[in-house]
């Protein structure tokens, strides 16, 4: 992650034909019009406020937690004989299938 780039959600204007949007990039960022390629300006930007991390989880409690090494799908995976994931991922399989028949091309 950049740690001190100062982003902001600028909004750009070509020079040449119409193109006008918005996107986020560094102070010093330059870009050319995506439809002609031709140089734009800046007719507006605002500073973004970093979010380093979601709020809620501590950093300590996740160090912590990761002390015993990562664990989860791959240590699993490896623990399992072969039969036994087929047998689970064929569980899977049928759930997924059955939710989505019923609810008549609902899911998502
Ligand atoms: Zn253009």
């Amino acid at each position: 992650m950049i740690a001190d780039a100062r982003r902001q959600l600028v909004t750009r204007r070509c020079r040449v034909c119409e193109w006008q949007g918005e996107r986020i990039e560094t102070t010093d960022a330059d870009m050319d019009c995506p439809w002609c390629h031709a140089p734009t300006r800046r007719v507006n930007a605002i500073a973004l406020v970093e979010r380093r991390r979601p709020v809620g989880v501590s950093v300590h409690a996740a160090a912590l937690g990761r002390r015993g090494g990562l664990k989860g799908g791959r240590a699993r995976a490896a623990a399992l004989p072969a039969q036994r994931r087929r047998q689970i991922a064929q569980i899977a399989a049928r759930a997924r299938w059955s939710r989505r028949s019923k609810r008549d091309g609902g899911g998502r």
